[in-house]
């Protein structure tokens, strides 16, 4: 999302209205460029109409926060939900951005407040370190010390706290999956875990793969995300009218 888009918001309405460069919506982002140039005419027909709608009212820019951008599905998949963080200046705001069908129109959505990334689940990638393991492994180790191994990796992996590790530039399928590189010392007692259970030849050959691939993605680390939104409550006139009701009412007893 860069910078040139507009963010316009009318602060009677608590609406908004995302102006994009060349005056097209994000709507047509997935389509041929033909059927964009036939919207740009309908786009600021759009803008001039929000700007009727809310003739009179007070709007504001908002200045959209670069790298906020996130979402709960692959980047490709069109139909999904995503976020991105703006501000006045005074005040954050949470931009939800949707759309309920392929065929209809982007939908944006104020939120006042903040949103933040919380790691749900941090696991090891049992499976490719099976069939890694197998391809290499497979006349050193029998499928007893391979599943042993995976015991030991797993455990160490869920002693890991995520705020710890050094992320790795992975490329992942959707946002909220995130690699993580274990830390030598992790490494470390991992290692001596596998020197009381394997011996010579298989713990050479284990030392070995963990060195060959600790900083690829067989031994990397999966964390999985998710977005919680934080909404500020905004205080309606009419609760504090009854709170300074009920105050009275106290008070005489
Ligand atoms: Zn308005």
């Amino acid at each position: 999302m860069s910078s040139v888009n507009q963010l316009i918001h009318c602060i009677n309405c608590h609406e908004i209205y995302l102006r994009t460069p060349f005056d097209q919506t994000p709507e047509y982002e997935w389509e041929p460029l033909n059927s964009l140039r036939e919207s740009q005419g309908i786009e600021k027909d759009d803008f001039q109409d929000f700007l009727r709608n809310h003739r009179g009212h007070q709007l504001e820019n908002l200045k959209i926060i670069e790298d906020s951008f996130v979402s709960e599905k692959p980047y490709s998949e069109p139909v999904k939900v995503s976020y991105f963080k703006a501000t006045n200046g005074r005040e954050n705001f949470v931009v939800k951005r949707f759309r309920e069908k392929i065929d209809q129109p982007i939908k944006y959505q104020l939120i006042r407040g903040d949103y933040s990334l919380k790691c749900i689940d941090l696991q090891i990638q049992s499976e490719t370190i099976r069939k890694q393991l197998e391809r290499e492994m497979k006349p050193f180790l029998t499928k007893t010390q391979i599943d042993t191994f995976l015991q030991f990796y797993h455990h160490v992996g869920q002693k890991l706290d995520v705020n710890s590790l050094e992320r790795v530039p992975e490329e992942s399928p959707t946002p909220l999956e995130i690699y993580y590189k274990m830390d030598d010392f992790s490494l470390m007692y991992l290692l001596r875990n596998c020197r009381n259970f394997f011996k010579g030849k298989a713990y050479a050959e284990i030392e070995g793969f963990i060195h060959r691939h600790k900083d690829d993605g067989v031994l990397l680390l999966k964390a999985t995300y998710r977005i919680e939104i934080l909404e500020r409550r905004v205080p309606k006139r009419t609760e504090v009218a009854a709170v300074s009701l009920m105050k009275k009412a106290s008070e005489k007893v």
